[in-house]
């Protein structure tokens, strides 16, 4: 006699076979954070098909399916459907020629996976909703606008998230990263950092070239301050601590010969926990300051922080149980280990006060990872997330994307008696 565990039951209970199509056409229309309209219309016509009571304009264009299959726990699963102004460079068959309307059209790529995303949490819906006899409980499926510019979740919870869906008991979630297709990988604790990217402005008083000393000269002061900060992560932070201070642009000036008002300086922070985070921006803020005294600015800097991500925070209890649940089901489930990418995901539980876990999806030829990786080229060799090149090969990849959704949810929803 053989028995079949109802994740099994419920894996091979639907026809996924328009997954890698809806994949391509997704791939080959992305849009930008805040412009997802027709990846959401596709979306909601899905789940509408299956029965989920869907709702869509949250947050802009956030759309929910809430799936009642009697009691139980409710789980929450989140896709994130936004793309990156990239020009896409992949050469496939199927790459994106988008470009946005308007005067200066930029280019638009799914560069960082988030079609493989919706992709994959459609095809567990689906399976999910074709597969109601055997598990017990609620079945929401999120899909968030902008998750790239950091408000896209929050944007979905000051809209009223929580008076819209039921409160999940854990909220669920995946990334599809540099990692060989077909293998997942989970951790406890946080994998992925918080970020916070901050514009300062520095006040100089400009004038002739010729003539510094009648100015303030806001290009030396921005250079000092672009020096000192290495002194952040270098002097102040434990050794242990990993943190990340990255000034990404310095701009001031137009001319040789004309010292300019102002400089601004734009940087990125990431950190692994609040205590840290608190004093790495504290020490920006001292420095930028005191280098503004030192050098007789006459007005304070101005400091204007965006794009602030949440750390990703995994809960130890939810990762084990979901990691257990994969491993029945997968051959290959690695250790996600911390990643220095960010993501707002976090919100959604946090809203909700519900425990959560972020996973890892590989997305890359496997053989072409192990050959990478004998020859210890894999960062050299293997495009990642935001590259004009990242291109994840669809299968295993949405596959194994669709199981794992279906698998980590199962291991909550289930009957009664098996609870
Ligand atoms: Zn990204
Ligand atoms: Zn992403």
């Amino acid at each position: 006699m053989t028995t079949t565990s109802p994740a099994q039951a419920v894996l091979s209970g639907g026809d996924t076979g328009w997954l890698e199509d809806f994949y391509q056409d997704l791939h080959r229309h992305p849009e930008l954070s805040h412009q997802e309209h027709r990846t959401a219309s596709k979306v909601a016509e899905r789940l509408g098909e299956w029965d989920f009571e869907v709702r869509t304009g949250v947050g802009g264009t956030g759309v929910v399916g809430v799936l009642r299959n009697g009691p139980g726990p409710t789980v929450l699963l989140r896709a994130d459907m936004d793309a990156l102004p990239v020009r896409e460079a992949t050469g496939l068959r199927y790459a994106s020629t988008v470009t946005t309307d308007g005067d200066s059209p930029t280019p638009v790529m799914h560069a960082c996976g988030h079609d493989v995303h919706v992709t994959c949490l459609l095809g567990a819906a689906q399976l999910l909703a074709a597969g109601t006899g055997h598990w017990s409980g609620t079945a929401i499926a999120l899909f968030q606008p902008a998750e790239e510019t950091a408000d896209g979740a929050r944007g979905m919870v000051e809209d009223g998230l929580r008076s819209i869906i039921p409160a999940p008991d854990v909220a669920l979630a995946q990334h599809v990263l540099p990692l060989p297709a077909g293998r997942v990988a989970t951790g406890s604790g946080p994998v992925l950092a918080a970020a916070d990217s901050m514009r300062i402005t520095v006040h100089g008083s400009g004038g002739h070239g010729s003539m510094p000393h009648t100015t303030v000269d806001p290009v030396v002061v921005a250079a000092m301050i672009v020096v000192r900060l290495q002194t952040v992560v270098a002097r102040e932070v434990p050794p242990g601590e990993p943190v990340v201070l990255t000034v990404g642009s310095v701009q001031a000036g137009t001319k040789s010969n004309v010292i300019p008002d102002t400089a601004v300086i734009e940087l990125n922070v990431r950190t692994y926990g609040e205590q840290v985070r608190t004093q790495v921006l504290d020490a920006i803020d001292r420095i930028v300051r005191a280098e503004c005294v030192a050098s007789r600015c006459p007005k304070e800097p101005e400091f204007e922080v965006f794009g602030s991500f949440p750390v990703t925070e995994n809960d130890h209890e939810v990762t084990e149980r979901v990691t257990g649940a994969l491993q029945e089901h997968f051959d290959d489930v690695g250790e996600m280990g911390r990643w220095t990418a960010s993501e707002d995901f976090g919100d959604l539980p946090a809203a909700f006060d519900a425990p959560s876990t972020y996973w890892a999806l590989g997305g890359v030829d496997p053989e072409g990872y192990e050959r990478a990786a004998r020859q210890g080229r894999v960062a050299q060799d293997i495009p990642a997330n935001h590259s004009a090149k990242f291109a994840p090969v669809p299968q295993p990849t949405l596959d194994a994307g669709t199981r794992g959704l279906v698998v980590a949810a199962l291991a909550y929803l289930k009957p009664e008696a098996d609870r």
